[in-house]
């Protein structure tokens, strides 16, 4: 099979064999790897009490203590408090619609 001038690896169009989308699904793919783990409104309690969860003196302390996983410890907990935010803000708005 000969190889697609520019073929990316992770598109879904093709699987990696070069398509004519494959430089829109790289793209697509930087820009996601820039979007930050999690983000807090500094006004929000309930997000910074999340961003404690993963960033708080206590979850640093044991990830980088001597049985904690450091950085992919963080992370970890980073994308599971995003998730934690993520179901907030939903039930938050399914909430507002039915008022
Ligand atoms: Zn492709």
């Amino acid at each position: 099979m000969a190889e697609f001038k520019g073929a990316y690896s992770g598109c879904e169009w093709c699987g990696g064999n070069g398509c004519l989308q494959c430089p829109e699904e790289r793209k697509k793919a930087e820009q996601r790897a820039m979007e930050p783990i999690f983000t807090a409104d500094r006004n929000n309690p309930d997000d910074m009490a999340l961003l404690n969860e993963f960033c708080g003196r206590e979850a640093l302390g044991k990830a980088f203590g001597p049985d904690g996983e450091g950085m992919v410890e963080v992370e970890r907990n980073a994308a599971i408090a995003s998730f934690k935010q993520a179901v907030r803000k939903m039930s938050f708005e399914s909430k507002e619609a039915t008022q």
